[in-house]
């Protein structure tokens, strides 16, 4: 691809994403400077800058572009925040957090996607993401709390331990639902006095699985 073909690739990818209602400038340019083909590899690679999902190893996705950018600027990031991500996946989602957030952690329970995450996030120089393999329904104790919390898998509730390790002032971003029908999309506030829910859209996502995988 030359040059030109590769801007306009990007270009069209970002105007994609404003007609899907993204609007958040600091997202937008996250997702311009953030390569998708880094997180993509093999007979997938060349459909990186379509807004669709794409199989990755583990029989996992990496989401929809649009979904990610949403979900993204759902969340309010600041620059100053400590955000967990459950479902490193890729570790896409998480290379888009790290230009908006002081520091990314991201659990999954496969370890290979961590390997992956973790090669990936070299290669792109992005050195404010920690990844870790572990079980994400139980957070990460030791360093909470978060600023902001996004599970990219689908959890019929929103965990009990992500939820207690929200700071107060904190956004959670969780879709919820069951694993084969059609999930919402909820942000979640920790008030003093407890949390507040709101809807977003209907989206589907795979499931938020107990322990770590076997492979
Ligand atoms: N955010 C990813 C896409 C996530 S797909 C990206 O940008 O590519 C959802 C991921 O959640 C899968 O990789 C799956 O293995 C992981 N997952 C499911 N249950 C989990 C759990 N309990 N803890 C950690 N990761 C989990």
């Amino acid at each position: 691809m030359t040059e030109a073909e590769r801007a306009e690739q990007i270009m069209r990818f970002i105007y994609t994403l404003r007609s899907r209602g993204v609007t958040d400038p600091a997202v937008l340019r996250a997702m311009e400077k953030i390569d998708r083909g880094a997180f993509v590899t093999g007979i997938f690679a060349e459909r990186a800058y379509e807004d669709t999902p794409l199989p990755i190893a583990c029989g996992q996705t990496i989401s929809q572009p649009s979904i990610v950018a949403l979900m993204t600027e759902a969340l309010e990031v600041n620059a100053r925040d400590k955000v967990l991500e459950v479902g490193t996946g890729s570790g896409y989602q998480a290379a888009i957090l790290s230009q908006l957030a002081r520091r990314v952690y991201t659990v999954e329970r496969h370890r290979a996607l961590i390997s992956e995450a973790r090669a990936a996030f070299n290669r792109l120089n992005l050195h404010n993401i920690t990844a870790i393999a572990s079980d994400g329904s139980f957070g990460l104790p030791d360093q909470a709390p978060f600023d902001r919390i996004i599970v990219t898998a689908a959890a019929e509730d929103p965990p009990g331990p992500l939820l207690a390790q929200l700071r107060v002032g904190g956004i959670m971003i969780v879709p919820v639902g069951q694993s084969d029908a059609v999930q919402s999309l909820i942000k979640v506030r920790k008030l003093d006095s407890g949390f507040d829910y709101e809807e977003l859209r209907p989206v589907r996502f795979v499931p938020l699985l107990e322990g770590m995988a076997k492979d």
